[in-house]
């Protein structure tokens, strides 16, 4: 087996990880896992362009460890530029990314119209990424698998997919052949999530792809929800509109639930509305309520979580809410700002001091959420300077994502170290710590692969 870093190295995005498995018959096969998108800094975002070292014609299989667009958003483009196979994923990941793969590609859409309406891309005309059509090509490749099943991919190559606790779908991804295994992490849930159960323990495997996304963090402990209902009650107070950037899938649902219980225990106000503005998160919502038994939440809560704030779907509704006045609560994605209708939000509601701009996750380097967590006093959106005068915030502990402490306590359910440990997905100071922290408490071989790099596995 040959392992090539195509993304996700000093950098939590872009994954793609590809295998290439030298068959019995002496021909080889080639499995891609992960096929994500870069997102964030201008020179990661780029990449999407580049011409993958490999034709995606040449890929046999496809494999997905959950929906999230740094993990599933290049699809569209790799079978617009030839792939065919089958791509195999768990069936709430399937459903999740026939939602967020159309949305992508939407957006794509949407970003070179505007640049070309405003003419201010440099590329004339801006051409998107993928378009819809692609993005629906895509989704007729998704094959979805139960967890726990060894799925047989031909050539005495197996794979398998363990609940990793992340989100809702997400998988840990076993491939192994008669010589040798190896575990994908893809990004690894946490024990005690309020509604993902805890990531399952895995005794064994020859290598290691390990995220590292808090590899230099350890979660705040405090409960979130005290935080949360003290800024919402602040802005609430001055009649200001707390504007929460939220990922469509996950943390929009956690958001939600916590809402739900404040309200319930009258921690804020019942009657302040609460608004989700984004088709997606509506959508993933309600894939969240049907895959019950893959959650923590009884069906009285999860119904109770649907039923917490007002869906917002069309535009007009959408355009509405930046026109209203405060008190009110919006939800909206993207979670780190980049795009979506949380943008338009971020423009109406930046500018006045009375408002909240509550940051809920991780917040890549280059993106909006970033620079305003930063101190940032204007930022840019559609080619305007937008002043920000509002409260921003950022809300610990809610991460999807174990910490260091969190994940060096998974890695103590393997019986034998694996050969080596790859640390990816991490900016590279997380990536690195989280070397040291598995070097000095496990006596493990690790290492931090470069972008593009090779690594032969024996
Ligand atoms: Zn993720």
């Amino acid at each position: 087996m040959k392992l090539t870093f195509l993304g996700a190295t000093g950098t939590v995005t872009g994954s793609k990880y590809l295998l290439n498995i030298e068959t019995k018959s002496g021909d080889e096969k080639r499995i891609l896992i992960d096929c994500g998108l870069f997102q964030g800094l201008k020179q990661l975002r780029l990449r999407n362009w580049d011409t993958l070292p490999i034709n995606p014609k040449d890929i046999h299989t496809v494999i997905l460890t959950h929906a999230h667009i740094d993990h599933s958003g290049y699809l569209p483009l790799f079978v617009k530029n030839g792939f065919s196979g089958k791509v195999y994923c768990t069936e709430a990941t399937r459903d999740l990314c026939e939602v967020l793969l159309l949305d992508s590609a939407y957006l794509q859409e949407e970003e070179a119209k505007y640049a070309n309406k405003r003419g201010f891309s440099k590329h004339l005309p801006a051409l998107p990424l993928y378009t819809q059509e692609d993005a629906q090509k895509a989704i007729t490749l998704l094959t979805a698998v139960g967890y726990e099943q060894d799925i047989d991919l031909g050539d005495g190559i197996t794979t398998r997919l363990s609940p990793s606790g992340h989100i809702l779908g997400s998988a840990f991804v076993h491939i192994q052949n008669s010589k040798t295994s190896i575990l994908f992490s893809g990004d690894i849930g946490r024990p005690h999530d309020i509604l993902m159960k805890a990531p399952v323990r895995i005794k064994q495997a020859d290598y290691l792809v390990l995220e590292s996304t808090y590899g230099n963090r350890l979660h705040d402990k405090t409960d979130p929800k005290i935080r949360l209902a003290e800024i919402i009650n602040q802005t609430v107070n001055r009649k200001g509109v707390v504007v929460i950037p939220v990922f469509a899938v996950g943390r929009a649902q956690e958001l939600l639930y916590y809402i739900h219980l404040l309200k319930a225990s009258g921690a804020i106000e019942n009657n302040t509305p609460v608004y989700l503005n984004s088709p997606m998160a509506v959508d993933a919502t309600a894939i969240f309520n049907h895959y019950r038994g893959e959650h923590r939440l009884t069906p009285e809560e999860s119904h109770a979580l649907c039923h917490t704030a007002i869906m917002v779907n069309g535009i007009e509704e959408s355009k509405r809410l930046n026109e209203t006045n405060g008190p009110m609560i919006i939800l909206s994605a993207s979670g780190m700002a980049t795009g979506g209708r949380v943008v338009h939000h971020l423009k109406a509601f930046a500018p006045n001091p009375k408002n909240t701009i509550l940051f809920v996750g991780f917040q890549a380097a280059g993106t909006r959420g970033a620079a305003m967590l930063d101190g940032a006093e204007s930022i840019k959106i559609h080619g305007q300077y937008v002043p920000v005068h509002a409260d921003v915030k950022y809300l610990p502990n809610l991460s999807a994502h174990a910490d260091y402490a969190e994940i060096l306590d998974w890695l103590d359910g393997f019986e034998s170290p694996p050969k080596t440990t790859f640390i990816t997905h991490g900016e590279p100071t997380a990536s690195d710590a989280m070397r040291l922290h598995i070097e000095e408490k496990l006596h493990w071989k690790t290492m931090v692969p470069d972008y593009l790099q090779t690594v032969d596995l024996n």
